[in-house]
């Protein structure tokens, strides 16, 4: 019996995955965002899956060469771009696909000699203030990018939303009208849409989607699930109850005392916590799946361990399995009780997580 928690990664809800986004944006193609090990859920294997994706995203130029280093050809961008000259030629070299967000990398596109072409993607900041040229500059950029000798032609527009999870917020179409102004004197192909935009903004689809976390089956808005649009989850994590310990009325159970026992129960002991990435700032009360039923957590979630309430008649033995989120126990819960998003939660587990691929033969 394996005493390290589990996360179990089912290759082919991602594939169902990639193939709801297609279905919500037919005419787009898929630049599937892999960035933080893609999202927690092994960058290569995920990569490998993913054939009937366009081309992947990564922030960092480390994520790109990992990805070329385990075979993978399609085009890779990098979200952020590169962050100084000398890394063009390393560009060229594995055919990386680079964002220009700035002056910087602009003049050193058209200072630096390079014996071939780059793709380039130009962002443009339509309100999130936080990469991208700002509006009055795009011209000026755009036409310095194609008269840039180092440049393919081709440029790609892009921009990023700050509140499409929002359905009722006015910023979302607010940005999309400043880039299609901004663009429309420019036939380029655009990008713009993040999952929450996928499925909530089919105006904001462009040529080219980038969806990152509704690929592994999670909502990206709040109080929703996957499963609201026909996504699966495709992370289970699981773990082992190591003991079960009877407490009277009154005990309490854990570090600070936290919980206390309102009934004579038992408290289960579950090999899992913030060492393993599970978040530590999960509620009393947060669900764990566990022979059937949902557990609540009682009391403080420990490096190693976390503590449910199995109640007075239970009939768990030691062993037994728990799930901490996945198909029976959705991950957005967890993340709502510990007053984070699935996001982080996903990129906060550690090595110490043992990772099985199912649905991995070819
Ligand atoms: C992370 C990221 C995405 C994907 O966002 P999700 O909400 O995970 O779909 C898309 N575009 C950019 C620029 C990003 O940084």
């Amino acid at each position: 019996m394996s005493r390290r928690p589990v996360a179990q990664i089912d290759l082919l809800a991602l594939q169902q995955n990639l193939q709801r986004v297609k279905q919500l944006a037919p005419d787009s193609q898929v630049l599937a965002v892999l960035k933080a090990n893609a999202y927690g859920h092994g960058l290569v294997k995920v990569a490998q899956k993913l054939t009937a994706a366009d081309a992947f995203a990564v922030a960092r130029i480390d994520e790109a060469l990992a990805l070329r280093t385990a075979g993978i050809v399609k085009p890779i961008v990098l979200l952020e771009g590169f962050y100084e000259a000398a890394e063009l030629p390393l560009l060229l070299a594995n055919n990386l696909q680079t964002i220009v967000h700035n002056e910087l990398q602009l003049q050193a596109l058209e200072q630096t000699p390079l014996e071939g072409q780059l793709k380039v993607w130009l962002k443009i900041d339509t309100g999130m203030h936080r990469l991208g040229i700002d509006p009055a500059e795009v011209d000026n950029v755009y036409r310095r990018l194609w008269q840039c000798s180092n440049v393919l032609p081709g440029i790609r527009l892009m921009s990023h939303f700050s509140c499409a999870d929002e359905l009722d917020s006015a910023t979302t179409s607010k940005q999309l009208a400043l880039f299609q102004q901004l663009c429309a004197d420019k036939a380029e192909q655009h990008s713009l849409a993040n999952s929450a935009a996928i499925l909530a903004w089919p105006a904001t689809h462009g040529q080219w989607v980038r969806p990152g976390l509704m690929l592994h089956g999670i909502s990206p808005f709040v109080g929703k699930q996957g499963a609201d649009h026909q996504l699966q989850p495709v992370m289970r994590l699981s773990s082992r109850l190591i003991a079960i310990r009877k407490v009277k009325a009154g005990d309490t159970v854990g570090y600070a005392g936290l919980w206390r026992a309102k009934t004579d129960t038992f408290i289960g002991v579950i090999a899992v916590g913030y060492g393993d990435g599970y978040p530590r700032h999960a509620a009393n009360g947060t669900p764990v799946w566990l022979n059937g039923r949902e557990v609540p957590l009682a009391g403080r979630v420990s490096m190693d361990m976390i503590t449910v309430d199995l109640g007075h008649f239970c009939k768990d033995k030691i062993g037994d399995e728990a799930v901490l989120w996945g198909p029976e126990l959705a991950i957005e819960r967890v993340a709502a009780q510990a007053e984070t998003i699935a996001y982080e939660l996903l990129c906060n587990i550690t090595p110490r997580v043992q990772y099985q691929y199912l649905g991995d033969n070819g």
